[in-house]
């Protein structure tokens, strides 16, 4: 039989890399499609030698050509930390549109089952909490965040009209937060923000009065969600996330407890358009993909935490 042949675009990045070890580990065929403009191909640097993997250096924003058969097309490439995105909101456009179109397109000429990710963020400065899936949203379309979000909403609208129009496998999985081995220590976060300035002795910056909430994912649960829902038979977006939801202050104070540092919380500025509250309802994973995280914020931590040493202590 032959091996499944999966196209990952942003598989140089954090996300893209870990789905790519869970595609090798399930026997498939794995392209690895990245511009590297946030990714690193250390991320992927072990798995340049196995001959069921392939790494092709392009902008999918550009036409996207892949030769053969193709099973499956997960679309993970974009810029996804606000600063990154701020500071290239026409790529985050692009990818999240014209990149979408071109993976939409390629899927249906190969007739593959496409998985895109999509975002908490579709929720904006959510009213309602937890945010189901049936939640609309409040997102400011030209606030700063708008171009992320609102490249994400255009990319769900765009997959199920391919569901509906041309009959397309599709499935939408929306993302909320999630941390782990391989982010970027320096993409502005608050993870590797505050886990980076613990380890350096650096006064931890908390923005606004640190009373707005998120709810951490660690990333080998994302993976397990994305996997179960890209085999399932279901169009519509669904929820991956981790519903322990914690304040900034308590993280701050987490991370600092959990290094031992002796750093101290100072507050900046809060960005504009930030979201108050974040925490995913995921009564719909569990239903349809008997899913729910097996990690806790302080177990996910434990190998983040040691990721992060090696980068920054050396
Ligand atoms: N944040 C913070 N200090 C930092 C970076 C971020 O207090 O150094 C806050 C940010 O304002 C937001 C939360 O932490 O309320 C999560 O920010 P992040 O950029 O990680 O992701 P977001 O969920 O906003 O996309």
């Amino acid at each position: 039989m032959t091996k499944k042949k999966v196209l990952i675009t942003g598989g140089a990045g954090f996300l893209g890399s870990h789905l790519c070890d869970r595609f090798m580990k399930e026997g498939c065929h794995v392209i690895a499609m990245d511009n590297l403009l946030t990714g690193d191909i250390a991320n992927i640097e072990h798995l340049l030698k196995e001959k069921d993997f392939e790494f092709h250096h392009h902008d999918v924003s550009k036409y996207v050509h892949v030769s053969g058969e193709l099973s499956y097309i997960l679309h993970f490439a974009s810029p996804a930390s606000p600063i990154d995105y701020l500071k290239m909101p026409i790529q985050t456009m692009k990818v999240g549109s014209l990149g979408t179109l071109n993976c939409l397109g390629l899927a249906k000429d190969k007739g593959a089952r496409i998985l895109v990710a999509s975002t908490s963020e579709v929720y904006g400065d959510p009213q309602v909490h937890p945010q189901k899936e049936d939640y609309w949203g409040n997102v400011n379309p030209v606030g700063p965040r708008g171009v992320y979000d609102e490249a994400k909403r255009f990319q769900e609208a765009l997959t199920m009209a391919y569901h509906t129009f041309h009959g397309l496998e599709t499935r939408i999985v929306r993302i909320f937060n999630t941390f782990g081995p391989r982010m970027r220590l320096d993409d502005g976060r608050v993870l590797p923000a505050f886990i980076s300035q613990a380890l350096r002795g650096e006064d931890l910056t908390a923005f606004g009065d640190g009373s707005q909430t998120r709810s951490f994912t660690y990333v080998d649960d994302l993976v397990e969600g994305i996997y179960r829902l890209l085999m399932s038979d279901y169009p519509h977006p669904v929820n991956v996330g981790n519903p322990q939801e914690i304040t900034i202050n308590e993280f701050a104070e987490e991370i600092i407890r959990l290094t031992g540092s002796k750093s101290k919380v100072i507050y900046k500025p809060l960005p504009k358009d930030d979201p108050k509250q974040r925490k995913p309802d995921i009564t719909l994973a569990k239903k349809i993909l008997d899913w729910e995280p097996k990690y806790s914020r302080a177990e996910g931590l434990k190998p983040t935490l040691e990721y992060f040493k090696q980068k920054v202590l050396g």
